[in-house]
């Protein structure tokens, strides 16, 4: 297995009520990170899982409509600064970066996607299919802002899809099987469907021999999973499928009781700060 480091970076945050995310929680707003992933692979380089807010997505937004997506979800960025301008700070220069996984479109996933021109970008062909047959309006309506990707994504783009299936651990049965996205069993797509179209999350051990599974926006946070309490269908339906998120859900909460060994991280959870 290679020796895989990785780092949690917040690349900024967007307040909202915390009763859309979970079933019964208070109507007060609270604050949810955009979370992204650094990783550091010996032979592919280094890697992020996502890219979050970046000015980008705040000159995406400036007017309307897009500026609808802002009112609905305030964000801000200056605490943290950029993914971009963190990296840089840590030393790693953006054409360091030699691979993107996307968990899938949405602006606050894919806003730091213009700040990478050299990575190669992974991601899932059905997602790009379902972005590209949408008007500006649809996409929106879902919080898809396609001027936040490159010119040149289709010449940069290798599908998900198009890796090699690979069995998932034993414990991870119930999400079918996994993309082998470098072809060396080092970090294996897995598909958690109902959010968005073609949502994938990453599946890897780290140096230290702990289980990873960045899961995106399958669960707003680590006390849904814990809980198994989805958002209200209002939310879920909106964006995607109420079922078949909830079938994500469950199988995550499953996943969480049955192996604890398994470090489980959304993208929108604080509770990262804690660990
Ligand atoms: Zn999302």
């Amino acid at each position: 297995m290679p020796n895989i480091e990785w780092r949690i970076y917040e690349a900024g945050y967007c307040t909202h009520a915390e009763c859309a995310t979970r079933w019964g929680a208070p109507l007060a707003a609270a604050r949810f990170p955009a979370l992204t992933f650094f990783l550091d692979h010996p032979q592919q380089g280094n890697i992020l899982f996502d890219t979050g807010y970046s000015e980008h997505f705040l000159h995406a937004t400036k007017h309307l409509p897009e500026r609808l997506y802002r009112t609905v979800t305030p964000v801000q960025l200056k605490e943290s600064g950029s993914l971009r301008s963190q990296l840089s700070r840590a030393g790693v220069s953006s054409g360091d970066i030699k691979h993107i996984v996307l968990s899938h479109f949405h602006g606050d996933h894919v806003g730091g996607l213009l700040d990478f021109p050299e990575a190669s970008l992974i991601c899932s062909r059905a997602a790009w299919e379902d972005l590209r047959l949408r008007t500006r309006l649809g996409s929106l309506r879902i919080g898809l802002l396609p001027k936040l990707l490159p010119d040149n994504f289709v010449e940069r783009v290798s599908w998900i899809e198009d890796a090699p299936l690979r069995n998932l651990p034993p414990a991870l049965i119930e999400f079918g099987y996994g993309h082998d996205i470098f072809g060396d069993a080092s970090m294996l797509a897995v598909s958690l469907p109902g959010h968005a179209a073609g949502q994938y999350g990453l599946f890897f051990e780290d140096r230290n021999g702990q289980f990873i599974f960045l899961i995106a926006d399958a669960a707003w946070s680590s006390q849904a999973i814990r809980e198994g309490v989805p958002p209200p269908s209002l939310v879920t339906a909106w964006l995607g499928n109420t079922k078949i998120y909830r079938q994500t859900l469950q199988r995550l909460h499953r996943l969480a009781i049955t192996s604890p060994e398994i470090r489980i991280l959304p993208s929108h959870c604080s509770e990262w700060r804690l660990r």
